[in-house]
C-alpha cells in the first residue's frame, strides 16, 4: 500500500480564483448583454516586445544548425544571461556568477526553496500573503494544523500588515528561522524603504534567520529610497535569498525565466550548530531536480538587457504603470482610501463601510461589472481589502474606473 504526503490534505482550498471564474460565468449568462471588464488576473497582457522575439527567433535557427545546437545546458544558467544579470541588476552590490541560478521563474524557486531548510524552522509570512510561501512550507509539513476559526496554520507566524501599520510588518515577536517577505508587494502594491528593510535584515542577524525576498515587482519601483535589491541592505549578504522573475518585468509569465540569487555567505544550520553554505545545498538541489531552463528562453531573457531591449521594456512597465495611476487617482476622487499603485502594479483599496470582500465583490460585478479580487482571499488581514491590477489594456482599465466612480457617486 502506497501512503500519501498527509501534508498535502492539510492544503485548505483555495477556492479564490475558481470561485471568482464561476461568480462571472454565472453573471454572464444570465446577463449576456453586460461587458465584465476584469481588473483581477495577476497576469500581463502586453505582448512580448520585438528586441526578445528577435533574439529568440536567432536562438530557435541556432538549434536547428549543427555548430548551434544546444543540448543539456548548466543547470544553473548560461552564463551569458548570468553575466547580464550581474551588470544590470547587481551592479555594486558583490554579487557573483556562481550565486546566481537561473529557472523557470520564481514560484518554482520560492516554492522549491523549502527543500533546503530543516523541518522543524520556524515560518513567518505577512498577511495578507502571496499563498505560494504558505502552501509550500504546508506540503512540506511546516505548518501545523490549520484553525478554522482563525483561518491560520498554529505553526506559522503571520505578520499582518494593514492601513493601521501603514503596510509595514512588524518584526516578529517570537523566534522564527525563514522570513518570507514581497516587496513591492502582491497583493497589496506596498513597499518598504531601506530603513523598514533593514530592520527585517537585523533582525535576521541577531536571530540566525534567514529572509526570503521576493523581488518580482521590482521593476515598477520608482520612488527614491526604496530598495530595488535585498543587497543594498547592510548585512543582508550574510542573511538573505532573493527571487526574481521576468514575467512581470518583461511579459514571461508564458515564456517562464526568472532566477534566485543565494550569496555564498548565507548559512544556515545543522543540529549539532554547524554552518552550512545555503548556496551548495540549493546547487545540489537544482543539478539533481532541474536540468536547466530552456537555451532559447535564456537567449530570449538576456535580449531584456540591451540597449533596445531595456527601452521596449521599460515603455510596457510605464504603460501598466500608468494603468495604476489612472486606478488610483479615479478611486480616490470617488473618495476611496487606497494603497499601493505607485511602485506596484496593484492596487490594494479599503472597502468602504464594514462591507466583506466577498460582498464587494458580487456589488462590483452586479452593478459595475466590473471583476477584482477579494482580499481576504490573500490571508485573515486581508478582509475588507480588494485587489485591482493594472495588467488590463488602458481602454478598460479607464472605463472600469468610470463605472466604479459612476457607482459610488450615486
Ligand atoms: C507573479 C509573481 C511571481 C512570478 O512568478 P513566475 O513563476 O516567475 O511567473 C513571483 N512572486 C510573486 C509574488 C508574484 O506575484
Amino acid at each position: 500500500m502506497s501512503k500519501v504526503n498527509e501534508n498535502f490534505l492539510e492544503l485548505q482550498d483555495s477556492y479564490l480564483f475558481s470561485t471568482i471564474a464561476k461568480k462571472v460565468a454565472k453573471y454572464t449568462e444570465e446577463n449576456p448583454d453586460k461587458k465584465i471588464i476584469k481588473l483581477g488576473i495577476g497576469d500581463v497582457t502586453r505582448p512580448i516586445v520585438p528586441a526578445v522575439i528577435e533574439t529568440m527567433h536567432k536562438a530557435v535557427d541556432e538549434m536547428g544548425t549543427v555548430e548551434g545546437f544546444k543540448g543539456y545546458g548548466p543547470e544553473q544558467g548560461y552564463d551569458f544571461l548570468k553575466d547580464a544579470i550581474i551588470e544590470n541588476e547587481y551592479k555594486n552590490l558583490h554579487i557573483e556568477s556562481d550565486e546566481i541560478f537561473v529557472s523557470d521563474g520564481a514560484k518554482c524557486d520560492t516554492g522549491n526553496i523549502v527543500d533546503i531548510f530543516g523541518i522543524d524552522n520556524k515560518v513567518a509570512i505577512t498577511d495578507p500573503v502571496y499563498p505560494v510561501y504558505l502552501d509550500t512550507n504546508v506540503i512540506a509539513g511546516r505548518s501545523g494544523k490549520f484553525n478554522k476559526e482563525t483561518g491560520m496554520y498554529e505553526n506559522v507566524v503571520y505578520l499582518p500588515v494593514n492601513s493601521e501599520n501603514n503596510f509595514v510588518p512588524e518584526l516578529p515577536k517570537e523566534h522564527v528561522d525563514m522570513i518570507y517577505l514581497c516587496f513591492p508587494n502582491n497583493p497589496t502594491g506596498t513597499v518598504l524603504n531601506k530603513n523598514e528593510l533593514q530592520k527585517f535584515v537585523n533582525y535576521a542577524k541577531e536571530n540566525n534567520s534567514i529572509i526570503l525576498y521576493d523581488a518580482a515587482y521590482e521593476a515598477f519601483i520608482s520612488e527614491e529610497n526604496i530598495p530595488h535589491s535585498i543587497y543594498e541592505i547592510e548585512g543582508a549578504r550574510d542573511v538573505a535569498i532573493e527571487f526574481k522573475s521576468y514575467s512581470k518585468t518583461a511579459g514571461f509569465t508564458g515564456v517562464r525565466c526568472g532566477y534566485t540569487v543565494i550569496p555564498k555567505t548565507v548559512y544556515g544550520y545543522t543540529k549539532n550548530g554547524e554552518k552550512v553554505q545555503l548556496n551548495k545545498l540549493w546547487n545540489r538541489r537544482m543539478t539533481t531536480k532541474f536540468n536547466g531552463t530552456s537555451y532559447i528562453v535564456q537567449r530570449a531573457a538576456s535580449a531584456i538587457y540591451t540597449e533596445e531591449g531595456r527601452k521596449q521594456i521599460r515603455e510596457n512597465i510605464e504603460y501598466y504603470k500608468e494603468n495604476a495611476r489612472i486606478i488610483k487617482d479615479g478611486l480616490e476622487s470617488a473618495g476611496f482610501t487606497v494603497y499601493g499603485g505607485v511602485n506596484a502594479p496593484y492596487i490594494w483599496l479599503k472597502i468602504p463601510g464594514n462591507m466583506k470582500s466577498w460582498d464587494f465583490f458580487d456589488k462590483l460585478l452586479t452593478e459595475a461589472n466590473v471583476v477584482g479580487t477579494p482580499g481576504s482571499g490573500f490571508g485573515p488581514s486581508g478582509e475588507g481589502y480588494f485587489r485591482l491590477t493594472a495588467f488590463g489594456n488602458r481602454e478598460n482599465t479607464k472605463e472600469a474606473i468610470e463605472r466604479i466612480i459612476k457607482l459610488y457617486s450615486k
